[in-house]
């Protein structure tokens, strides 16, 4: 039985939407894909990959073209966020590319985004409409229909809603309720690293652990640039649509309490940085929480996650695969088809949005805690940084 072949519209252009878009028309299948802005910006700053998504990349066949724009980190050092002491190491590099097959890989959100888009507009079977929301869909027995800016109505065999965390194809197919505040606020800047004193430049991902708040730093395009992320407990009132905004860098260092020198001069000397209001949504319980009928929920509408795991753009990749190859598969109909994805998909972006809230209270413990999960990383080294279970996983 040959491979069905498919009309699919995906919903939301961001790397959910565009990895779905590319993995079907790789397959196959005809693939339009809607989204609401109608000129791209470089949203958001620096993205981690581990090699549990960047298998999928290549998988994409975007090996060269993600060699191309992405450093790739020798270790992961884990630090004191408020005297630098070294508390852990993992070795990356080579590393992570024997024991997993791929490497783990840091890089700017906009230059990931923009390479699925550029491989997308290779695909003659795909097409991308810009300044084009989508805000209902229906469906029925045979298909999902619904209408677009210019007032066309369009049926299709299978919608991929990738429209981020604000989604609004997830309210309408699950009824349920919006995403909450985490009480957390994720402040990020982008430089090259030329602009920044010598001390202050780095090859390596570190992470710096302090009471309430942690910083991560690591190198995007081939080392010339350095991405920061501070993350504190804030008030989280921001409004709803606006996602980032500028920040001070006094703003910020008020919730480091105590922080090291050299983490403070960083946060002084990175200058531009924009603040996210971080929102999630509690695990997982079921697939049903992800697909209903025709419609499959992929990436952030299906699973916002805090980004203490460093996953969220790596869950959509692997859904992204997982939908493709289940949608590909001869024998099932569609709705079988993205039931399988779901029934495949929930447990794994559960775990990984479970264990990314254990990962934010085990970094911003205080007191007695602290010093017991800094011994204990002292302790186990390696042990405690490595997740087989996550980086060796094949969606
Ligand atoms: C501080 C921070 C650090 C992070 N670090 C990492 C990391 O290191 N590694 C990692 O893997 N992940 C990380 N993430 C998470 C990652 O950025 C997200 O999980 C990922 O970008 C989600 O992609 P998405 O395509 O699902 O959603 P989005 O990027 O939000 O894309 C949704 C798209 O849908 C469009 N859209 C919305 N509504 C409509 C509509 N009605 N019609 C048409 N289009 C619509 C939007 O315009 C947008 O283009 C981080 C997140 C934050 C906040």
């Amino acid at each position: 039985m040959s491979a069905p072949v498919r009309s699919i519209a995906v919903v939301g252009a961001g790397v959910a939407g565009l990895a779905t878009a590319l993995a079907c028309a790789r397959a196959g299948h005809r693939v339009q894909v809607f989204e609401q802005v109608p000129v791209f910006a470089p949203v958001g700053a620096g993205i981690q990959l581990g090699p549990n998504a960047t298998r999928v990349l290549h998988s994409l066949g975007l090996e060269s073209a993600l060699r191309a724009v992405a450093a790739f980190p020798s270790e992961l050092q884990v630090r004191s966020g408020t005297d630098a002491r070294l508390l852990g190491v993992l070795p990356l590099g080579d590393r992570a590319l024997v024991r997993y097959g791929a490497p783990y890989a840091t890089l700017a959100r906009a230059d990931l985004h923009q390479l699925l888009l550029t491989a997308l507009e290779a695909q003659s079977q795909a097409s991308l409409y810009l300044g084009s929301p989508i805000d209902a869909a229906q469906q029925d027995s045979s298909a999902v229909q619904f209408s677009t800016a210019d007032g066309m109505v369009r049926r299709v065999e299978v919608m991929a809603a990738a429209d981020g965390l604000w989604s609004t194809l997830r309210s309408q197919v699950l009824l349920d309720t919006p995403p909450t505040a985490t009480g957390h606020v994720a402040y990020r800047a982008l430089l090259p690293q030329a602009d920044l004193p010598e001390k202050l430049r780095s090859a390596v991902v570190t992470a710096w652990l302090g009471p309430r708040f942690h910083a991560v730093t690591y190198p995007v395009r081939g080392g010339a640039w350095l991405n920061a992320v501070v993350v504190v407990h804030g008030v989280g009132d921001d409004a709803p649509d606006s996602w980032s905004q500028p920040a001070s860098a006094d703003a910020i260092l008020a919730g480091m309490e105590c922080a090291a020198p050299l983490l403070r001069d960083g946060v002084q000397a990175m200058g531009a940085w924009q603040s996210w209001t971080l929102f999630d949504r509690p695990p997982l319980r079921s697939a049903a929480l992800m697909a209903a009928g025709r419609i499959a929920l992929v990436g952030d509408a299906a699973h916002p996650m805090r980004p203490y795991l460093a996953q969220g753009a790596g869950m959509a990749l692997e859904d992204s695969w997982r939908l493709a190859s289940e949608l590909t598969r001869s024998g099932a109909n569609v709705a079988q088809s993205v039931h399988a994805y779901a029934n495949a998909r929930w447990q794994r972006n559960a775990r990984v949005q479970a264990h990314a809230v254990r990962n934010g209270e085990w970094f911003h413990s205080t007191g007695l805690r602290a010093t017991v999960r800094d011994a204990a990383m002292q302790t186990l080294g390696m042990r405690a940084l490595d997740l087989p279970w996550l980086y060796g996983y094949r969606a």
